[in-house]
């Protein structure tokens, strides 16, 4: 229904005043309209966000223990990080995310992974070598390098008694001795 009011109203987006059609009438124009409607779809999303970060606070740990997929709020809480190194670790395939619509779940083997790397029954291999670290892949390197699967890759170093040294969380292995089996 088309009317004949005419109203003086202040842009809300760029805060001209404009003269409105109806009194409901928020903005000037449809780019005013437009980037007023993503502003607030943004803040939504950020209060969204808040909302869950502070579930996550007022979640007991034991909670995020029992559970086989965890939002990155609920990884930080978990391992006491902050949220930038969680996605650091994230972006740099360290750790596999899966989204599920706007949320980003880890699950918690992959976090385990981190921590327990078949290593144990393969020192027998009694390797004296010194290793340079430079001269090194660490695992998930050689994973995307040369797209192969974790599993792939752990069942050549085995198969060739490939040496490996463990340095914090991360596992290396000489690049020489990858290099010849996978280029
Ligand atoms: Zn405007």
């Amino acid at each position: 229904m088309s009317s004949n009011i005419r109203i003086e109203k202040r842009c809300l987006q760029c805060g001209k005043i404009f003269t409105a059609k109806t009194t409901v009438t928020k903005y000037c124009g449809a780019d005013c309209s437009k980037r007023g409607y993503k502003a607030r779809k943004r803040a939504e999303k950020i209060k969204l966000t808040e909302v869950e970060a502070k579930q996550t606070i007022q979640q007991p740990i034991t909670e995020l223990q029992a559970k086989e997929f965890l939002s990155i709020e609920e990884v930080c809480k978990l391992l006491g990080v902050s949220r930038t190194t969680i996605w650091r670790m994230t972006k740099s395939g360290q750790i596999q995310t899966a989204n599920f619509g706007r949320r980003k779940l880890i699950s918690k083997k992959s976090i385990s992974e981190l921590f327990v790397f078949p290593l144990e029954e393969e020192q027998s291999n009694e390797v004296d070598i010194t290793f340079d670290i430079d001269e090194c892949y660490y695992i998930n390197e050689i994973l995307s390098l040369y797209q192969i699967s974790e599993k792939a890759l752990y069942d050549l170093i085995k198969r060739f008694k490939i040496p490996k040294i463990k340095v914090g969380k991360f596992v290396y292995v000489p690049k020489e001795k990858i290099d010849s089996l996978l280029k």
